[in-house]
């Protein structure tokens, strides 16, 4: 990478997007990322970041607050440079069938990963098509792509991720800005704290290599789509799930 480059990471203080803010801290990126909770997580991210030679900032952020988020990059942007990359990774389950499905569930998954992704792409866009350079993220789901039972809102949710990533990469392609999204399988994260041994037996059943896959895993692939080497690579829906369908 010829210059330091700064990054900003949606739900970065654990799981999948802390792995992201690393690795991209290793790759020479100064990360800014946020949460809804302060607190031991979100330091933990922060020295982590520090600990790879990068500048972390961390900012209270509900992405689904519109003001929040704005508050989100303005900040970051202030403190660290215009941002390169940006990384939605927050995102929350509510697994019910849909026959039993408050509201609520539906709304809390569908506004953290659809209105989230909404708000923090239109908080950024307008200054990576200025800038002519940049490259975004989204964190989907094999879910979004295959649907599960008792997932509706999630899937909903995915696959509307999938195709705002395809919308948007073409709307910002001729201004040199590149828009991707990664579909992780099983991630072993607290995500998964709720599956019981019965359905975590029958998912290891479906997956080619009969395991789950690590945040690092998807954190590989997030940093080379934001890469120059991944200069040619844009609307895509990259699955990194072990081979979850083969
Ligand atoms: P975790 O629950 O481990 O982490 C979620 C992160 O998102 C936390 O930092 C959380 O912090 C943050 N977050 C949640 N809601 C919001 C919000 N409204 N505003 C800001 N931050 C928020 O989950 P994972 O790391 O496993 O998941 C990350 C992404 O990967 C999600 O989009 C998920 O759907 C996707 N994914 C995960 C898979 C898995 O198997 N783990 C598989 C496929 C996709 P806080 O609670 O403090 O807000």
């Amino acid at each position: 990478m010829q210059q330091r480059r700064s990054a900003l990471v949606t739900g970065g203080s654990r799981g999948i997007g802390r792995a992201v803010a690393v690795r991209l801290a290793r790759a020479g990126y100064d990360v800014g990322f946020c949460s809804r909770s302060a607190g031991e997580e979100s330091l933990e991210t922060a020295r982590l970041i520090g600990e790879a030679g990068a500048r972390a900032h961390h900012v209270v952020c509900d992405v689904t607050d519109t003001e929040a988020v704005r508050t989100f990059v303005d900040e970051t942007e202030e403190k660290l440079g215009p941002a390169y990359a940006v990384v939605n990774s927050a995102g929350v389950l509510r697994d019910r069938p849909l026959a039993l499905m408050a509201a609520d569930d539906w709304r809390a998954v569908v506004g953290t990963s659809l209105d989230g992704t909404f708000n923090v792409s239109r908080a950024v866009v307008r200054g990576l098509i200025t800038r002519r350079t940049g490259a975004l993220v989204n964190v989907s789901s094999v879910i979004g792509v295959y649907g599960n039972a008792g997932q509706t809102n999630y899937a909903a949710a995915k696959g509307g991720l999938n195709g705002l990533t395809r919308a948007l990469a073409k709307e910002v392609a001729p201004y040199g800005v590149r828009v991707n999204a990664v579909a992780p399988g099983f991630i072993e994260t607290e995500m998964l704290d709720g599956m019981t041994a019965k359905a975590r037996e029958a998912a290891l059943g479906r997956i080619a290599m009969g395991r789950f896959g690590s945040a690092e895993s998807v954190a590989e692939l997030v940093s080379f789509l934001v890469s120059d080497a991944a200069d040619y690579i844009t609307g895509q829906v990259v699955q990194v799930d072990g081979g979850i369908a083969l």
